[in-house]
């Protein structure tokens, strides 16, 4: 397809207000693709230029964009810096720019998709000496050759700023009714996406083989499958009551997830929200080198710092210094973190995604070698009672733990997916609101009085509904931000500022700025209420006038935005169902 017409597309997706008309503009764009090029389309939608756990980056900063439209418009580099000033937007300025030449208007630009794709994979790979030379050319190049509506998407995609609004979820939709006319594929799109994490993939096989390569897509060492994750249910007898009786009862780590590859000598480490951090943990990629006992394995485990003299754990504040210092090496050798290992999801090239979790939890066992310092098999007791389980949960806590996650014996590996398999119990449920929140940062507000000098006056944070693909409002927050956070917030939300409410954003509520829906942050909260102000679960209340909110909420966290949840990661709407059905039901139980 010719760069000029997915450009239109892009533009006219940008402009739409309803994520239905998103999904029809998109699935019309992808018909018109071939098979060739539809893996680079999905990718530039995404803002990416291959899955995101593959980390190929740009490394082009806007000056080294600005630089390559002064030479494409032969304009003066403090012209152009002004002119962004303005907008805010490079490609914008360049659209604009590039407008003022009638010749350029006109042009019929002769840039594929795949052209534009491979000349963005040069900028990304050029490194070393002379790089910035290379990269600042190259898109110059594309520049000068392009019409201006491509020019601002040009600009926009290696600067990060594409900021079209599909995610992942509108993008399968998308495709399941490019190819068959309507949504009915879309699950089969999401469980093979579950399983590979590769957008650009699966458009491929199924534009060269249809329903049957969607099908075939398997586990695959050194691709990262979405985790499962976990309920919560806020006392031992309601857990045991919802697995049926017989269950396994895992302690809960506080530390980094990782999802382990390893095939012969080459190990690599993935994180939560699948980004590969094999780097940070050069001792737990020893560890696996030294004391894995299979060729090729998946496994999964939880990583934290372990004091060895007195056999306990650290908090984790401890092991989170393993990402803030630089010399990740001296760490690791200061205070190399132990991975306790909770399951298995391939070995030896078969899936073990479908084994039960006994199974599963034998073969892991049977991989680890006994002698192993550094990694070990979680400790778990098997119970159907809910007094020993509140037994293993108390001693957990008094072991510095967080909690128990309790887990389903027959259940298989739910792959990104938050199912009843899965129950953690934490130490937190003992308030009124049993957990804290993860919510993603819908829009701010201006400051007034002291805080008109921050530009920063609160929040308005929702939460994600998995069914419609929408995000829907639950709180404004106002209070508790320190003037370092009110300083940083301004800073980073400016940036990601929306012209109008977002398309997948259902909000009764207008703040002073929309942004996009990329931020999560942790708050705590002492009750869940009804509200007519808000839409989170307005339309499945069965009161379809009222909807969720949250009472004195705070924004809590070592860090201040949750890097390693997507906005998609943060708390669902039905969680917050759960929660507020829970509440009820908690007594004086603790
Ligand atoms: P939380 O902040 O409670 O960890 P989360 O959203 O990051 O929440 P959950 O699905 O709610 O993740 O809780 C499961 C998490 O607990 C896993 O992602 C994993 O990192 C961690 N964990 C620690 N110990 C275990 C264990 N034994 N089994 C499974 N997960 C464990």
């Amino acid at each position: 397809m010719q760069f000029k017409e997915f450009a239109e597309y892009f533009q006219r997706i940008e402009s739409v207000s309803s994520r239905l008309k998103m999904i029809e503009i998109l699935a019309d764009m992808f018909k018109k693709i071939d098979s060739s090029e539809i893996s680079m389309a999905v990718y530039m939608t995404q803002g990416v230029l291959a899955a995101p756990y593959e980390g190929i980056e740009f490394g082009l900063a806007t000056k080294m964009a600005e630089d390559a439209l002064s030479i494409a418009t032969g304009k003066d580099k403090n012209e152009i810096e002004s002119l962004y000033k303005k907008s805010g937007d490079l490609g914008l300025s360049a659209e604009m720019l590039m407008a003022e030449s009638k010749l350029r208007r006109m042009r019929s630009s002769s840039y594929t998709i795949g052209m534009v794709y491979d000349s963005m994979i040069k900028i990304s790979k050029a490194s070393g000496k002379g790089s910035k030379e290379v990269k600042v050319r190259t898109l110059a190049e594309v520049l000068a050759a392009s019409t201006p509506i491509e020019c601002k998407y040009i600009i926009r995609y290696p600067l990060g700023q594409l900021r079209l609004g599909a995610g992942d979820s509108t993008i399968l939709e998308a495709l399941s009714v490019a190819h068959t006319g309507e949504r009915r594929m879309k699950e089969e799109l999401e469980h093979a996406y579950n399983i590979c994490s590769d957008l650009g993939f699966i458009a491929e096989e199924l534009y060269k083989f249809g329903e049957k390569g969607i099908k075939s897509i398997k586990v695959t060492l050194f691709r990262p499958i979405k985790p499962a994750l976990a309920e919560r249910l806020p006392t031992p007898e309601q857990i045991i009551d919802r697995l049926g009786g017989r269950c396994a009862v895992e302690q809960k780590y506080d530390g980094f997830r990782c999802q382990v590859h390893k095939s012969g000598n080459t190990v690599r480490i993935y994180s939560r929200n699948l980004e590969e951090t094999t780097d940070m943990f050069p001792d737990i990629v020893k560890a696996t080198k030294d004391s894995i006992e299979a060729e090729n394995v998946i496994f999964e485990g939880e990583a934290l710092a372990y004091n060895e003299k007195t056999s306990e754990f650290l908090p984790f504040q401890e092991t989170i210094q393993r990402k803030r210092k630089h010399d990740v090496k001296a760490m690791s050798e200061q205070m190399p973190l132990h991975l306790m290992a909770f399951d298995i999801i391939y070995l030896n090239g078969k899936s073990y995604m479908d084994l039960p979790y006994n199974r599963r939890r034998e073969e892991l066992g049977r991989i680890i070698s006994q002698n192993s310092e550094r990694i070990t098999l979680s400790n778990m007791v098997i119970t159907k009672s809910a007094k020993e389980l509140n037994k293993f949960f108390e001693e957990s806590i008094e072991s510095g733990l967080e909690g128990i996650v309790a887990k389903d014996l027959n259940s298989s590996y739910i792959a990104g997916a938050r199912k009843f398999s899965w129950i953690k119990l934490k130490r937190s449920y003992r308030g009124l609101l049993s957990d804290t929140l993860d919510l993603v940062i819908l829009g701010y507000y201006l400051g007034k009085g002291s805080r008109a000098e921050f530009k920063f006056g609160g929040l308005l944070c929702g939460v994600y509904n998995k069914k419609s693909d929408m995000f829907e409002t639950i709180s404004r927050i106002g209070t508790g931000f320190s003037e370092d956070n009110m300083k940083k917030l301004s800073s980073l939300l400016s940036k990601i500022r929306a012209k109008s409410k977002p398309a997948r954003v259902s909000s009764l509520i207008n703040p002073d700025f929309w942004v996009d829906p990329v931020y999560v942050v942790t708050v705590r909260a002492d009750e869940i209420t009804r509200s007519p102000m808000h839409t989170c679960c307005r339309n499945n209340s069965g009161d379809a006038e009222v909807g969720y909110a949250l009472r004195f909420p705070r924004i809590i966290g070592t860090d201040l935005i949750r890097e390693d949840k997507r906005a998609e990661d943060c708390t669902s709407s039905e969680e917050i169902d759960e929660l507020f059905k829970q509440q009820k039901k908690v007594t004086t139980k603790f």
